[in-house]
């Protein structure tokens, strides 16, 4: 069999493909984020975040395919090989076939992770990881709630596109996507300035020490932007989170909504320490005996919310750890104590 009649790929065009993704992305992006009467339309937000997504990962392909010479070599590692199936031979045995369909589908983002570490091609995974999650995500939701949180993606898409076009492509990312480049350098500014903004407003909400960590977790509920500042006239009242989470508001930067703050820490809380009794996993956190709310991080042995801690951290007998209802022990586990109370009974 000659190469002729072996499918191949042309890099360059996966290229071309690319910077067209991208730059529809940024047209989609300008569009959800204007205001209706200059033309905007936040219904938008969800095809800018595919495109964008999308226009990445051409981008790597186009990156693995340009590392071999050969156009056959490029065709083959860019689409995933047909999966061969068993079936019957109608004798007692079976024969190999590929599987029905003959579609061709081409490698996805595992896919690439792996053509990338055979390669040597070096990306920051996290942050494309989170990129992935984040559209995804975008996918389940109401376009509605979807135009704030498309602002972090663009501003967390930048350095991730800026680091490859120019160390693994050594191109100058301007001159590949051109005013598309622009608008993003612009967007990313603006962004990081705003988030800058937000964090120094939370400076003096007092928010617990231990829920800190997971105002970076929190969005806008109306819109999903993290742009969320802690509100002025709470602020200008003197309340705080730690004092006031009845009443103490935080307001989009993105769509000028405002709600409470509480709440949106609890759920970040939640989501990170989550766990599924349902996959045999043990509790992470319960409810705290001092100030009642489920924020007690068992294994940490301290309330993120109260700051409390227990008296007795480890069983003085067998040394393991002591859980909050085992306090009154006195220092003792809950199978030392019993092994206490019945010796003390047979005595
Ligand atoms: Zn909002
Ligand atoms: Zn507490
Ligand atoms: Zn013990």
């Amino acid at each position: 069999m000659s190469n002729q009649s072996l499918p191949t790929l042309d890099a360059a065009k996966l290229f071309d493909n690319a910077v067209i993704s991208i730059q529809l992305g940024i047209e989609d992006f300008s569009l959800a984020t204007s205001p209706s009467d200059a033309g905007g339309n936040p219904h938008r937000a969800l095809s800018s975040v595919r495109n964008l997504f999308a226009g990445m990962l051409l981008l790597f392909k186009y990156k693995i395919a340009a590392s071999v010479n050969n156009p056959v070599d490029a065709y083959t590692i860019i689409f995933n090989p047909p999966s061969i199936v068993p079936e019957s031979d109608d004798n007692g045995g079976v024969r190999w076939v590929p599987d029905g369909k003959f579609k061709k589908t081409t490698i996805d983002v595992q896919g690439i992770e792996q053509r990338f570490k055979g390669f040597g091609i070096n990306v920051d995974w996290d942050a494309i990881k989170q990129l992935q999650d984040c559209r995804n995500h975008l996918e389940h939701l109401h376009p509605k709630h979807t135009y704030g949180e498309v602002g972090g993606f663009v501003a967390d898409l930048f350095p991730v596109l800026s680091d490859f076009i120019t160390n693994e492509l050594q191109q100058v990312p301007m001159d590949v996507l051109g005013g598309a480049w622009e608008k993003m350098l612009a967007h990313k500014d603006f962004y990081n300035e705003k988030l800058a903004e937000c964090e120094d407003s939370w400076q003096s909400a007092d928010i617990p020490d231990g829920m800190q960590t997971y105002l970076d977790d929190c969005n806008c509920q109306m819109c999903g932007s993290q742009l969320i500042k802690a509100a002025d006239e709470d602020l200008a009242l003197e309340l705080t989170v730690k004092q006031h989470k009845d009443k103490f508001k935080y307001r989009c930067v993105s769509c000028g909504y405002a709600d409470l703050i509480a709440p949106e820490l609890y759920h970040a809380f939640h989501v990170a320490n989550d766990y599924d009794p349902r996959d045999g996993s043990e509790p992470i956190y319960e409810t705290c005996y001092e100030c009642n709310h489920d924020t007690f991080l068992i294994f940490e042995q301290e309330c993120a919310w109260c700051g409390a801690t227990l008296e007795h951290n480890t069983c003085s007998i067998c040394g393991q750890p002591l859980t909050q209802d085992e306090q009154d022990n006195g220092g003792l586990c809950s199978a030392d104590q019993y092994t206490r109370e019945k010796f003390m009974r047979e005595d």
